[in-house]
């Protein structure tokens, strides 16, 4: 497919916190391969976060002009057609929509990853045809949240972004990673019955890798077995289709 990049002027650089790239992967969107750009900064400190320098140090990492990243895509454009935007969390940065607009508008397919913390940055996104999937970080039970992701957290907006991606949100996808003092059979099932409740489909649960965990200490957690993770997948099932990754 001949692919025409849009108009650089239509995006701003000014708040465009590219930090990494990957150039090809086959992970980061189901069935497609995709180029995966990282967007530095989070709000939330979640302890297992594999992603700390990301998330803490943002500034030690140059950021990667987007001028680096389109001519990138156009070395490639005849076998990547789709970008994912990750992070960190993207929607932090002011300059996500101008960049998701311009890769839209050079014929690109866009996934983004969220925690879900800014609805209104995706509610943009959404209803303004932007995105073609958005995959969603459930954390725990929203009684949980504090605890999980150790950092201030307004439920609603929790909440609010995972009605409105329920609704609206093209093809979308919430996953959970199973992590052992994060999440317990209570506190998941909890969780799966609001999903439920708010007309969710489906839920993907990951398994927990204790390596380059945000908090140290992570690094010591025993990830639950595989009979452990049954028990949940079971539970769960009772809500929703569950699909479990990594293990
Ligand atoms: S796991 Fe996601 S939401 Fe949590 S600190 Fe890391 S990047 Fe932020």
């Amino acid at each position: 497919m001949e692919r025409k990049f849009a108009d650089r002027k239509r995006y701003s650089k000014s708040d465009i916190l590219i930090k990494g790239l990957l150039p090809s992967s086959m992970l980061d969107w189901p069935g497609r391969i995709a180029a995966t750009l990282f967007f530095g900064r989070c709000n939330f400190r979640c302890p297992y976060c594999h992603n700390p320098e990301l998330v803490l140090k943002p500034e030690s990492y140059e950021t990667i002009p987007p001028e680096e990243f389109i001519s990138y895509l156009k070395g490639r454009m005849d076998w990547v057609s789709s970008v994912v935007i990750t992070g960190g969390e993207p929607t932090l940065s002011d300059g996500l929509k101008s960049l998701v607009l311009f890769l839209k508008g050079s014929g690109f397919d866009v996934k983004i990853d969220t925690n879900g913390s800014r609805p209104f940055v995706l509610e943009e996104l959404i209803k303004e045809n932007m995105i073609d999937f958005v995959a969603m970080d459930i954390k725990t039970s929203f009684e949980n949240y504090p605890q999980a992701v150790r950092a201030p957290v307004d439920i609603e907006a929790i909440v609010e972004s995972i009605k409105l991606i329920i609704k609206y949100a093209p093809e979308y996808e919430f996953r959970t990673t199973l992590v052992p003092g994060i999440i317990n059979k209570k506190n998941l099932e909890d969780m799966v019955a609001r999903l439920s409740d708010m007309e969710a489909r489906s839920i993907v649960f990951q398994q927990f890798k204790p390596e380059n965990t945000l908090d140290v200490e992570f690094r010591n957690v025993k990830p639950f077995s595989n009979n452990e993770i049954e028990d949940m997948v079971d539970i769960a099932s009772k809500y929703l289709e569950v699909e479990v990754r990594g293990i």
